[in-house]
């Protein structure tokens, strides 16, 4: 894989100290960047190398897929090995001396090694996003810099690789490339003869294939049009394109040349004779930085084909953790899918969007448009508390906006933290009121009635009493039992979970029993639609209208979770919502009404709209007012 080629002769120029390389997976950067790498430090250079890993899980992983099948399949290598002691017998060393002087060991979290006594020259961090997440959680000490910290000795000598799939914009890789020389690989388009990168982002996704194909024949239709002739590049081009890379750093630039002057240019230097003769060299200053940085996506890779990419981009439409997938194993971007920065969604950013001057919550005011059942779809969702119901309701306009009727914390119809001993039905009576609340309905601008189509009902909260389960009806069969009375289509049991996995976000499933229908819905996902539409601006879908009397209870309620971001082993984003204010009803009970938008047919925004052209907005903002 030619591509390859200039990362790894990194290693030896004497320019840099640090090589950072970010890129997809199965695109040869773990076999490049940790196998043959550590093969010449360990065999040639022999030197004290070390891997930087996040925990002993990882290590074990490394060990076993990268370094053992390295020692296997080198027989020059595994001559290096000793007799006898650890790592001999197959089991897992955490360090080995080899019989040629040079060692390698494991640093990180769990290591044997001590980290503060081990002295390295060569040090790579695989999956440093993970080393760096378990700094952030609190587990350790900011390891990264521990470990580069072994390498203080050989200041003058010392190499650091750091490789990693990115994962999201301010993750520890993703920050090292730009930090670095922010290296692409170009190729030649074999139409036009304009050097280009395979540039993709899901605004711009490039990679067609035939309208309407299906899966199968998206595997053979799909291409890469030229950024300058627009010729569609198909699989069999773009893999005779792959054969000549360059690599172009900040400010350098590619220049015609003489095939001499490419075949004498220096060994760090990027030239490349083609075989029609044409010679170009990569000319320019680059950035001053230690660092050299890399960057690739698998469209620069020949283990996979366009019709594959094609294919995942398929599935990735509808599905959330496909989207994340492709987002950072295929195209090696840093994943900004959902929202990560819950911190700028505050009280007073909530309480501007109160719009309309005569719009007012519940029956006092009247919406500000005619309810047209084509356009506008009620919905409302309960919140049950240990001593109260919080309701909220919602009016969604289809690919439009989104108001806010009521909120309604209904602390009077549960005097008492359930279970009560008097009241053990307690939830079934407040939920009776919430239904004589509804049912009568609400007024749109012309004053015709309307009323929700659908109710969601908290189906999951804690348990107060797990002691007494036997004697106390537990809460959500009372919520299933009125579900059932008054009507399943309309009332509906909502069991939120953290993540349904990519199943879905909204799923009807059947409990047996009961003969009721539960809708499990992601919550993650939820609450991410909801924070994300409280950040657009006037005029863009999903924008959000509050009436003129909101409370700011309602407001603090909906931020009284953050969102926070962890990676499990495979470098999966893992979310938790912490919550951070105990009064956090108007969230869930918005999660389960817009769980019900949602069911009906309502669209999330779509996150490439939330960066529409300010121009754009205002003018929709006149035309409204
Ligand atoms: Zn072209």
């Amino acid at each position: 894989m030619p591509l390859l080629n200039s990362p790894i002769n990194a290693i030896l120029d004497p320019r840099y100290q640090e090589i950072a390389v970010v890129a997809s997976t199965q695109s040869g950067k773990s076999q490049a960047m940790n196998q043959i790498i550590l093969g010449y430090w360990l065999e040639y250079a022999r030197h004290h190398t070390a891997f930087g890993i996040a925990n002993r899980k990882i290590a074990n992983r490394v060990y076993k897929t990268k370094l053992k099948p390295m020692f296997d399949a080198v027989p020059s290598l595994s001559a290096l090995l000793p007799r006898g002691g650890a790592g001999s017998r197959g089991g897992f060393p955490t360090e080995q001396l080899l019989t040629n002087g040079a060692l390698w060991l494991f640093l990180g979290a769990g290591s044997a090694a001590d980290m503060s006594q081990a002295t390295v020259e060569s040090l790579v961090i695989d999956e440093t996003d993970k080393a760096d997440a378990e700094a952030a959680s609190g587990k350790e000490a900011n390891p990264i810099e521990q470990m580069i910290r072994r390498t203080d000795a050989h200041q003058l000598t010392r190499k650091i690789v750091f490789t990693c799939t990115p994962t999201v914009k301010a993750g520890f890789i993703w920050k090292k490339y730009l930090e670095g020389t922010c290296g692409k690989p170009l190729f030649r388009c074999i139409g036009c003869g304009e050097w280009f990168w395979f540039e993709w982002s899901w605004e711009n996704q490039r990679i067609g294939w035939e309208d309407d194909a299906s899966e199968v024949s998206a595997l053979e239709t799909a291409f890469y049009p030229c950024p300058r002739c627009e010729m569609k590049i198909h699989e069999e081009e773009r893999l005779a394109m792959l054969r000549f890379p360059l690599w172009v750093h900040d400010g350098e630039r590619i220049d015609r040349c003489s095939a001499d002057e490419a075949v004498a240019a220096g060994p760090y230097s990027e030239a490349v004779v083609l075989q029609d003769g044409n010679a170009f060299r990569v000319t320019g200053e680059r950035i001053a930085t230690r660092t050299e940085s890399f960057w690739w996506n698998r469209l620069c890779s020949p283990f996979t084909t366009l019709g594959h990419l094609a294919a995942g981009l398929r599935k990735a439409r509808e599905n959330e953790t496909s989207r994340h997938a492709v987002t950072i194993y295929d195209m090696a971007l840093p994943y900004e899918g959902r929202l990560i920065d819950t911190s700028e969604i505050s009280v007073d950013a909530i309480l501007e969007h109160m719009r309309y001057s005569d719009y007012r919550s519940g029956r006092k005011g009247r919406m500000p448009f005619r309810y047209d059942p084509e356009r506008f779809l009620c919905t409302s969702g309960v919140d049950i508390g240990k001593r109260e119901l919080y309701l909220v309701v919602d009016v969604w306009e289809h690919d439009a906006e989104w108001f806010l009727l009521n909120s309604w914390r209904c602390a009077f119809l549960l005097p008492y933290e359930y279970p009560h001993p008097e009241d053990p039905r307690a939830i079934f009576r407040g939920l009776e009121h919430v239904r004589d609340y509804l049912i009568r309905g609400f007024h749109d601008a012309e004053g015709a009635v309307f009323r929700p189509a659908a109710v969601g009902i908290d189906a999951h909260y804690q348990r107060v009493n797990r002691k007494n389960r036997r004697t106390v009806p537990e809460a959500e069969y009372q919520v299933y039992e009125f579900c059932r009375q008054y009507g399943l289509g309309t009332w509906r049991p909502v069991f939120g979970e953290d993540s349904l996995g990519g199943e879905g976000i909204v799923l009807p499933s059947k409990l047996d029993r009961q003969r009721v229908v539960l809708w499990r819905v992601d919550t993650d996902i939820l609450k991410c639609d909801i924070h994300n539409m409280i950040r657009l601006k006037p005029g863009q879908p999903g924008f959000w209208n509050l009436p003129q009397d909101t409370s700011r209870e309602y407001a603090r309620g909906l931020c009284a979770e953050k969102r926070v971001v962890d990676f499990d082993d495979h470098n999966r984003e893992r979310a938790e919502w912490v919550v951070e204010d105990p009064f956090n009803h108007p969230l869930d009970a918005e999660v389960y009404s817009w769980a019900m938008a949602r069911s009906l047919g309502v669209k999330p925004p779509r996150l490439s709209e939330a960066g529409a052209d300010p121009d754009e907005e205002e003018a929709v903002e006149k035309e409204k007012s």
